[in-house]
C-alpha cells in the first residue's frame, strides 16, 4: 500500500463518502440501498421500464437485471431523476419518432428518407441532456451505463421485433476521437449488442472534419454532410442485403442519420432503421 493509497484511507474514514445520485449528483436518502436503485417504481406510479415483457427473440425484458442488485451498486440515480427519465409518450411521428399531438407524420418528416423509421428513448431536455452532455464532452464514461439502459429500453419497446443483422455505430472523424477519447455512439452500440445479441460493425467512416455544423439549417448540413460518411469496403459484403440498426446518441435534425443511412443504402444494405438515446 502506497503513501498516498493510506492518506485516502485515512480520510475516508475522517469524511465517509455520501452515495451520491450519478445525475444531479445529489445525496441519495439512506432507505436507496445499493442495489434498489431502478428495480422500483417511480413515486408518480408510472413504470420507468417495460418490466418483465420478454422480448422478441426470446430476451427477457430489463436492461441489466436491475431487481438483483447487479445493477453496479454505487451508480445510482435518486427518485426524482428516475421519475424524469421516461420514454417519449406516444403518438410518435411514424418515421422519425418525435411526439405528436395526432397519429401520423411530423412535417420534416414529408421528405424521402434513406432510413426506414428512427426511434429514441427520451426527450433531449433536463436530465437526459445533461447526461449526454457530460458523457460526450467530459469523458464521464460511467454515464454510459446509464444512457445504454436507456437505449436497451428504446430497444425493447421499438425495435426488438425487427429482423437487425448488425449494429452499426454513427462513427466520429479521427480527430474528435483523440478529443474525446472514445466515441459515445460506439460504446452505446456495443452495450446494447451485448444486450441484444446482435453484433456490431463498425462500418461507416467519417472522411471530413466539419466545422460549424451548429450555425447551418438543415437543408445545409446535410448538403454538407452528403459525402463524408462512408462505408468502409472491408465490411461491404456483410452490409450488403443486411438489415442494419444505425445507433447514435442523439438525434437532432435527422440529417446525420439520413447521410449515414445513405452511405450504407448505397453500400447494398437492405433496410436501415435508426435508434438514439434522445432526439
Ligand atoms: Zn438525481
Ligand atoms: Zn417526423
Amino acid at each position: 500500500m502506497s503513501l498516498r493509497d493510506y492518506w485516502e484511507t485515512f480520510l475516508g474514514l475522517l469524511f465517509p463518502q455520501e452515495r451520491s445520485c450519478i445525475a444531479c449528483r445529489g445525496p441519495l436518502p439512506e432507505t436507496d440501498l445499493p442495489g434498489q436503485g431502478w428495480g422500483r417504481e417511480p413515486a408518480n406510479g408510472r413504470q420507468l421500464w417495460p418490466k418483465g415483457e420478454a422480448g422478441a427473440n426470446g430476451r427477457d425484458g430489463l436492461p441489466l437485471t436491475l431487481e438483483e442488485g447487479q445493477w453496479l451498486p454505487e451508480k445510482e440515480l435518486c427518485a426524482r431523476c428516475q421519475s424524469v427519465l421516461l420514454p417519449i409518450e406516444p403518438p410518435l411521428c411514424l418515421l422519425c419518432g418525435r411526439h405528436l399531438s395526432e397519429p401520423g407524420r411530423c412535417p420534416e418528416c414529408e421528405r424521402e428518407t434513406s432510413f426506414v423509421l428512427s426511434r429514441s428513448f427520451g426527450k433531449y431536455e433536463g436530465v437526459l441532456r445533461d447526461l449526454l452532455h457530460r458523457f460526450k464532452f467530459s469523458r464521464e464514461e460511467d454515464l454510459g451505463i446509464v444512457l445504454g439502459a436507456c437505449l436497451q429500453a428504446a430497444w425493447d419497446l421499438h425495435m426488438a421485433h425487427f429482423p437487425i443483422d448488425w449494429l452499426v455505430p454513427v462513427p466520429i472523424h479521427p480527430e474528435r476521437l483523440k478529443e474525446r477519447g472514445y466515441n459515445q455512439a460506439e460504446r452505446l452500440a456495443l452495450q446494447l449488442s451485448s444486450y441484444s445479441k446482435i453484433p456490431c460493425l463498425p462500418a461507416l467512416r467519417r472522411t471530413l472534419y466539419l466545422k460549424g455544423q451548429a450555425t447551418r439549417d438543415r437543408r445545409e448540413r446535410l448538403k454538407a454532410l452528403q459525402g463524408t460518411y462512408v462505408c468502409d469496403p472491408d465490411f461491404s459484403d456483410r452490409i450488403c442485403g443486411a438489415c442494419i440498426l444505425l445507433v447514435d446518441d442523439i438525434y437532432t435534425t435527422g440529417s446525420t442519420a439520413e447521410a449515414c443511412a445513405h452511405a450504407l443504402r448505397q453500400a447494398g444494405a437492405g433496410q436501415v432503421y435508426v435508434l438514439t438515446v434522445a432526439r
